[in-house]
């Protein structure tokens, strides 16, 4: 076979050629842009040409600190498209952790959006390697800043070469893209994404199995484009020829809903938390959302109770997904068999509330306190993964050898595997309850909380205890229209038919709100910090 290399610009070449008329849609600051695939190619092409002349060199990093619209996905190919290394930053870092990145990463040239702008301002002084600011306003001028020098986005492409040709003489094992994890203790780790892993990883995600993303979807990552390239579908949308729709800044779940209304959305994908937040809003307003084929749900377990509201009061599909920033993230989709169709409506969405099983092109192991765990549903164990879009290493940096070994990436997450192969995420290993030498997984605890009709939000965690090492405690927010008026006993009985008794939490606390993490998970660290007092016999 011919050994030809699996590039990113292909990709965008591919829908300037054959979808030149098809639409990226974007929501601004200044309300909704459109623009073709034919526009979008040309754009990216200037935009390349100008981050050539101001000195970015192949191989070295470009960052971008902003929200998903129009431009950043221009960044996503002008940037591989030069041979560059396209840096999304996460904008909820720390400002401490942003300064880190960008001059660990050794960032030449930051892609800011105006509102962020001030962000960067606060670390200006920190950053050693910057040596161009680059300016996503809609304005046409510059905002006043402190940073030096700054350009106009717009101007340059006015400037640059809508003829430009891309890169072919690189190797697809050289970086394209790179995205550091939020960490949560120490700094953040760097994962670089290869072309060939994004190309890969795209084509995962166009198959009928997996996400089935296709020419004939309208698709609206909401999950953010500076976190694990929005879980890579606009790199897979674009190749495709996809309808694309950016929620852009300050989305709220008022938005998305419209978004999927007006623009007709088939597909979108996104953390619990967005998901939870949009059932609350259609559970308020009256909005078509017949458009929608499926929703991808993933970062954090999707609570069951959350997957049957939207199947069954809205029809939306839920397709239940996991992955990490070193995976590219999409390594398990959940998904049922041809023969398991027939089941109960309960036993179906059992097996779909599980994260689901392998997709094809990477392999695993799941490895216990004896070696390989039996698959039985029932022995837990550490997941081991690789495969062509999986890391091999963290970028420079030494705590590489803890989560690399024997070329398998260790997830830190404990899992059972059923009979079928149906993967199930019992818990990250740093947040299993250990009690008394048994684990109690505190997703299994959480999911069934919030599976009660009181309850918005729930996250248990575990708590010193002198007899028993740990015991979990459950921390849970009500629905505003429930707030006072339940009561921890009536939690109680509800947990009490599911479990064990010694699974059951010590305590039940209300709180106002959960502390999430800059990706909307729980920040369990901040809940144990808190609480750590609360249980000492
Ligand atoms: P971080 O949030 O630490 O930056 P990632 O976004 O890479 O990192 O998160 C990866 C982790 O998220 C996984 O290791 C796993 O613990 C958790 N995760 C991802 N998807 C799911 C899911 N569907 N169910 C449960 N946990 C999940």
């Amino acid at each position: 076979m011919m050994n030809v290399p699996l590039l990113v610009p292909t990709m965008l070449e591919r829908a300037e050629k054959f979808f030149p008329k098809k639409q990226v849609i974007s929501r601004t600051a200044e309300g909704k842009k459109t623009h073709t695939y034919k526009e979008i190619g040309e754009r990216t092409r200037r935009l390349a040409s100008a981050l050539e002349k101001l000195g970015v060199k192949k191989g070295e990093r470009v960052g971008t600190i902003a929200w998903n619209h129009h431009r950043h996905l221009e960044s996503y190919f002008a940037i591989p498209g030069i041979g560059a290394v396209l840096h999304t930053i996460n904008i909820r870092l720390a400002p401490n952790h942003i300064s880190y990145i960008v001059n660990h990463a050794e960032d030449q040239v930051l892609l800011i959006d105006e509102d962020l702008l001030p962000l960067v301002e606060s670390v200006k002084d920190e950053l050693s390697t910057v040596k161009a600011f680059v300016i996503m306003t809609e304005k046409d001028s510059l905002p006043e800043t402190r940073l030096q020098p700054v350009y106009h986005y717009e101007e340059l492409l006015k400037e640059g070469n809508p003829s430009f040709e891309f890169v072919t003489d690189i190797d697809e094992n050289e970086p394209a893209g790179m995205c550091y994890t939020s960490a949560t203790t120490g700094n953040p780790k760097g994962v670089v994404y290869s072309h060939r892993g994004i190309v890969l990883h795209s084509m995962a995600l166009g198959l009928a199995d997996c996400s089935g993303l296709s020419e004939n979807d309208v698709s609206m990552p909401v999950v953010p484009m500076f976190h694990v390239n929005a879980w890579g579908m606009p790199f897979a949308a674009t190749w495709f020829g996809t309808t694309q729709v950016m929620p852009g800044p300050y989305f709220t779940p008022k938005i998305i809903a419209e978004l999927i209304q007006s623009e007709k959305v088939t597909i979108s994908a996104g953390v619990p938390t967005i998901w939870l937040g949009l059932l609350n809003e259609l559970e308020q307003g009256n909005y078509d959302t017949s458009s929608i084929t499926r929703i991808l749900c993933g970062g954090s377990a999707a609570p069951k109770g959350m997957i049957k509201a939207f199947e069954t009061k809205y029809k939306i599909p839920f397709v239940h997904a996991y992955g990490m920033t070193e995976t590219s993230p999409l390594v398990v989709l959940s998904r049922l068999k041809s023969y398991q169709e027939n089941l109960s409506d309960e036993e179906r969405l059992d097996i779909r509330s599980k994260q689901g099983s392998l997709v094809p092109g990477v392999e695993m192991k799941v490895i216990g306190k004896d070696g390989d765990v039996a698959w039985d549903g029932q022995e837990m164990g550490e997941l081991l993964l690789r495969g062509p879009w999986i890391a091999s290493e963290y970028y420079k940096d030494e705590r590489t050898t803890d989560a690399f070994r024997d070329g398998w990436l260790y997830t830190g997450d404990v899992v059972t595997v059923d009979e079928e192969g149906i993967i199930k995420i019992v818990d990250r290993t740093k947040d299993l309850v250990k009690s008394g030498g048994e684990w109690i997984s505190s997703v299994d605890l959480e999911n069934a909380l919030m599976a009660h009709e009181a309850i918005f939000e729930a996250a248990v965690i575990a708590v010193p205890h002198e007899q028993w090492q740990e015991r979990p405690i459950a921390c849970v927010v009500l629905k505003d229209a429930y707030k006072e008026k339940v009561t921890k006993e009536e939690i109680y009985d509800f947990l009490k038919p599911q479990f064990a008794k010694w699974w059951l939490p010590d305590d039940i606390l209300f709180l106002d709100t959960i502390p999430k993490t800059s990706v909307g998970k729980f920040l369990k660290r901040a809940l144990r910090d808190q609480l750590k007092e609360h249980l000492t016999t």
